[in-house]
Formats: C-alpha cells, structure tokens, sequence
C-alpha cells in the first residue's frame, strides 16, 4: 500500500471515530473530517503546481496542521521534508536548499518573534520559495500589502481554495486524486527526514511509502493497537518518533492521536493522557524522566495507560521500572532504531518479562534482519560479544538525499545498513545497545562504554541525570568526565564523594576523574543529549 491508500481503508472503516485531538485548541477531527481536509489539501497543492515528486516542506511544532501536511503530500505523491522548528535562518535556508524545496509551510511567526524579516531572508536566498504561513497572527501580515510577500500565503486559505475545489462538481477532484493514488508505487520517495544531528550535520534520509507505512504498521501490530486506542504524542512530528511510530501506527489502525502541546510540556502531556485517557504515550526517557519529576505528578489519573513507547536513547533501568509501575504502563515497549531504518528495527514484546523490557532493546522486527559484526573485520561475532549493528530489510532507507557517497558508506553492497551502534545479542536473539562507537572512551589501552557507568551512577541518590564522557589525558589518553543533574533538594555532590561510591563497585579505570555538575545537558530537538557538545565543553574545562 501506499500511505494514502492505507489511510482511506482506515477512513472507510471508522469514518466517525475520532481521529485527531488537538488539546491545546480543543480541535478535534474525525477519520472522515481528516479524510477531508487532507484531501481538500492536495487538491490546494495540486491547484498551486505541486505535483508527484516536488518538495514540499513543513518548518513547524506539533499542531494539527502538520499531519494534514503529511496525509495532503503523500495523496499525490509529493515529498514531504520535516524540518527542525529549532532551526534558524541559517539552517533553514539549507535544508530548503539541499531537498530542493519548492514550497515551505511554516508556524514562523510562533518561532521567530521578527517573522517577516525572516521570511524575507528565506524567501531571497532560495530561489522560486513559495511560503505557506500557518499561524493565524502571520496570515494578517503576509497577507496584507505591508507584508509584502509576493508567493505567500496562509494555511487557512489554501485550505479554503482546497475545499472549494472539491465542492466544484466539474473539476472532479475525487476522480483527479484517485488517478494520482493509483499512480503512486509504494517504493517511491515519500518523505525526507533530517537525522537528529547528535554526532554531527543532520543528513537528510530519503524514505518511501513502503520503508515508513510498514514500520509503523508493524509497531501498531506489536502494541496491539485496535480501534480503541489513544496515543498520546509529546514527541516530535519532525522526526520519525511522531510522524512514523506516532502518527502511521496510529492511522493504520484507526487509533487516535492527541497533541498535548506543540512543543513538549511535562504539565500538558500528563494533563492530556488524563483528559482525553489515552491508553498509550510516547517519549525518549529524558521525557518520562520530567514527567516522573513533577511536583504534582501524583495529581494525574493516568490509569486509563496500558502501553506506549520508549525509544531514541538508552533507557535508564530506574526510569523503566517506574514508568510501569508508577504510570500503568504495564506493557511499554522499547524501540530501537535510526532515521535510516525508517525508523525501527528492534522492539520489546508486550509480553516480553519485565527484565527484557529494562534490560534489552527487544528483537528484530518482521521481515527484517539484524547482525552484530566486528567493525574490522566485518564478520559476524559469536552471540554474547559486542561489535556493530547492522540492519536489512524493507526498512532501509532509498538513501542520503543528493549524498550518494555518504550512502554508499553506510548501505554496503550487500543492502546492510551499518548503524554505527554497538550491540550485544544474546541467545534468543534480544539485543543490547552498549553506545556508539563514537562515544566510545579509550583510557590506558582499555575500552570504556559510557552507557555501563551511567547506568551505576543513576543508583546515587543525589544524582537525577548523568552522562559519561571521554576528555583527552595525557598520561592514559582519555580520561572520564561524569556531567551530573543534581534531583531537586540534593545535598551537594564532590568527585571524592563520587568516586567513593564507585569503590569497590565498578573496575577501577571506569571510576570517572572529573566531575561537572549543570542544570541541564545540551540537546537536539527530538529530546536526545548532544554527547559530542558536552565532550567538547569537558575539553574545554581540564585544558
Ligand atoms: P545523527 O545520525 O545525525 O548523529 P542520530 O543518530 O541521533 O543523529 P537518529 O536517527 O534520530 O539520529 O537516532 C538514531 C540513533 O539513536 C541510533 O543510531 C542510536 O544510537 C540511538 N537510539 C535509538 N533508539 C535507541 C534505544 N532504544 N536505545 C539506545 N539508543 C537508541
Ligand atoms: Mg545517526
């Protein structure tokens, strides 16, 4: 299937059930009123010259208007680019540049307080930009004379135009957009993602219909979604976490998707599962870690939990244990996987012991394959030892946007994807993420994984959040840094103090040198720590 056509047998089967809640706002869309305005979209991006394979990009946070985005393009077969809303002109002129594309919509005018300038800047520096504005405060100004943008206009009105189009017997847009659907093959190019960018420059991961519709199906067939279920989303849409693990898994089984804030809010993600009892959640761990955190976290019926997803970094064992108990969500799966793997390739069963689940990253998913080998050699090592990840299957990406080399880097002949990950598969095939093989500490000639220390400094009592990272030493030629949150309320915390703790309990080369105590760790916008950043600044510091 194609996403569009995947999407109106979800459409055809429950035209009323709700689809789409939108709790800031209160909208809410059932499966045929989204049916409609996606449809009502694409008639509108058809009707401004968009056709099969042009990019259409969305430079925005979670609101509703993004998924009508995603449903509109993939109807007639437009590439979709998500792109960071923490981007700045500078990054944004070039991802429009790179992908090519013809038509932005934006919330601009939400995340940059000087809009027009912006636009203005944006619209210069790419040749034929069209802009698209979401917010309703920008929709007055692009539109007014004083605005002054020539090829802009607002969502509201492409939308209008969208409707008025469908409603006019003699264009036939269901018939011109049922043509378009069966023209589409599934193995075309749907959608551009960018990577997070936590070891470097995001690069732009070209996916089809087939890589992310299928992964997203088969996440919904491993959480048991049905008809009933509301997922609720404060992960991203940008990236693969909302858009594919959210969004397709829900759609494809006639679920409902609650948008609890527009950018993540601990507060409005609790509140919304307790409003609208959703039955599942999602977050990377730094997420559930802040919901776990509030100060009025006992406050919120969270009963109506039964499932959801943890997945984008290692989840902390402690945090784990308490998602289940303390927030019901009793059969939580983690998800492991990347961009180029559309995204995942590794899931915890919801029947799998509470020890897999805390401990693992679960096991290959359908129809695909994983190996663990020796980044030398490249041979597959025994069961129990470490070495890179490598995935095969329907899941793996076309390839780097316009980087053929890049892809030929990490895509061997043989279509394995080179994670750049290092695992550990056990005997029954459950798998273990120990790091990157970037993050990866040498000191004195012994390999040190960072991952291992964490998750023993997670059980000091003063210690909310940590990350371990390698410092270049002279004498052993790296050293450890532990970068410590402190939990609210926490007596002080010295590196003799730490280092106490860690007597006896951890081999002696493992046991950090240097301690640095901050409020918070530099992230990217899908909610994962920038290692590389905090690397970086411990250079800084014992220079
Ligand atoms: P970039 O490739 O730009 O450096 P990135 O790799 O963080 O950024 P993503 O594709 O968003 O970009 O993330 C995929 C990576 O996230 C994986 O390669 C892996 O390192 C990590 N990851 C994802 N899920 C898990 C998990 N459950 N446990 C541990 N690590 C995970
Ligand atoms: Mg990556």
């Amino acid at each position: 299937d194609t996403i569009g056509a995947n999407f109106k047998k979800s459409v055809a089967r429950f035209p009323d059930r709700e689809a789409l809640i939108d709790a800031p706002t209160g909208r809410r869309w059932t499966y045929a009123e989204l049916d409609a305005d996606t449809d009502a979209l694409a008639m509108a991006l058809i009707d401004r010259g968009i056709s099969k394979g042009d990019r259409v990009g969305i430079w925005a946070q979670n609101l509703p208007e993004w998924t009508i985005v995603q449903y509109a393009t993939a109807k007639i077969g437009a590439i979709l680019v998500n792109i960071n809303p923490a981007y700045r002109a500078h990054e944004l002129e070039y991802v429009i540049n790179q992908s090519g594309t013809t038509l932005l919509i934006s919330q601009m005018a939400a995340l940059h307080s000087d809009f027009v300038a912006l636009a203005r800047e944006v619209a210069g520096a790419v040749a034929n930009l069209r802009l698209v504005f979401i917010d309703t405060a920008a929709e007055a100004v692009v539109t007014s004379p004083a605005g002054g943008l020539d090829e802009s206009e607002s969502f509201g009105h492409l939308l209008a135009r969208g409707r008025e189009l469908m409603d006019r017997p003699a264009v036939k847009a269901d018939i011109r957009l049922a043509t378009l659907a069966a023209e589409l093959g599934a193995d075309e190019p749907i959608n551009i993602q960018y990577t997070s960018g936590t070891t470097g420059f995001p690069k732009g991961v070209t996916l089809s219909h087939h890589n992310i519709l299928n992964n997203g199906y088969f996440i919904g067939e491993l959480l048991s979604y049905t008809e009933e279920d509301i997922v609720c989303l404060p992960v991203p849409f940008f990236h693969c976490f909302g858009m594919v693990i959210g969004n397709l898994d829900i759609y494809s089984h006639g679920a409902c998707a609650v948008i609890p804030s527009p950018g993540f809010d601990p507060q409005a993600t609790l509140q919304a599962v307790a409003d609208e009892k959703a039955t599942s959640l999602y977050g990377v761990p730094t997420m559930f870690i802040a919901e776990l955190e509030l100060a009025n976290f006992a406050d919120f019926d969270l009963s109506s939990l039964r499932t959801g997803v943890m997945a984008g970094s290692t989840c902390p064992v402690e945090v784990m244990k308490r998602v289940i108990s303390d927030m019901h969500m009793s059969e939580v799966a983690i998800c492991y996987g990347m961009t180029e793997t559309a995204p995942v390739s590794t899931m915890t069963r919801t029947d799998d012991s509470l020890e897999r689940r805390t401990e693992t990253v679960g096991r290959v998913m359908p129809h695909t394959e994983v190996k663990v080998v020796d980044p030398v050699t490249g041979l597959t090592v025994p069961r129990g030892e470490k070495g890179e990840l490598c995935t095969r299957g329907y899941c793996v990406m076309l390839g780097y946007w316009k980087e053929p080399d890049k892809t030929a880097e990490a895509i061997d002949a043989a279509r394995w994807m080179h994670t750049g990950d290092l695992a550990i598969m056990d005997d029954d095939g459950y798998l273990n993420i120990t790091g990157r093989i970037k993050d990866m500490v040498i000191r004195g000639g012994e390999n040190i994984y960072p991952r291992e220390i964490e998750e023993f400094l997670y059980q000091h009592p003063a210690i909310r959040d940590v990350q371990v990272v390698g410092v270049s030493d002279e004498k052993y030629g790296e050293e450890l840094m532990a970068w410590v949150i402190l939990r609210d309320g926490a007596q002080e915390l010295t590196i003799e103090g730490l280092r106490e703790f860690c007597s006896g309990q951890l081999a002696h080369y493992k046991i950090p040198r240097y301690l640095q105590i901050t409020d918070e760790f530099p992230m990217t916008v899908s909610g994962k720590i920038r290692k590389v950043e905090l690397r970086a600044k411990a250079e800084e510091l014992v220079k």
